[in-house]
């Protein structure tokens, strides 16, 4: 077990300061691959508003999936994504997951232009 830690910005410290905040948040499996959008409050009620979603996984909601999702922010629309994890282990877990795969990506919606994503 690696001793590093990352330094997270506190508008990403937990789920609480995810939800007062106006950051995006989404989820990723690592099984199938699948980004979903995630609202934050309903993640402070779910898991309490100090919890924080660093090194937090998740059951895949996708129907046929048994893989385990983590947590991605941004702290604005547009903005970098951070990769929620801090822990090497988990880190390194990555090397081997799915893609990341979305509407955009599966090619399921029309974008408005070619080559734009809009996948937020
Ligand atoms: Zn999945």
């Amino acid at each position: 077990m690696s001793q590093i830690n990352r330094i997270f910005p506190r508008w990403a410290a937990s789920w609480g300061t995810l939800a007062r905040s106006n950051a995006q948040v989404r989820s990723q499996c690592r099984m199938c691959g699948i980004q979903q959008r995630v609202d934050a409050s309903v993640q402070a009620l779910r898991f309490g508003a100090a919890a924080s979603p660093v090194d937090q996984l998740d059951g895949c909601t996708i129907v046929g999936c048994h893989g385990r999702v983590y947590f991605l922010a941004a702290r604005s629309y547009g903005r970098t994504w951070l990769t929620l994890l801090s822990s090497e282990d988990l880190r390194e877990t990555l090397a081997g997951a799915a893609q990341p795969a979305n509407a955009v990506s599966l090619d399921l919606v029309r974008t408005k232009s070619p080559g734009v994503s809009d996948a937020g």
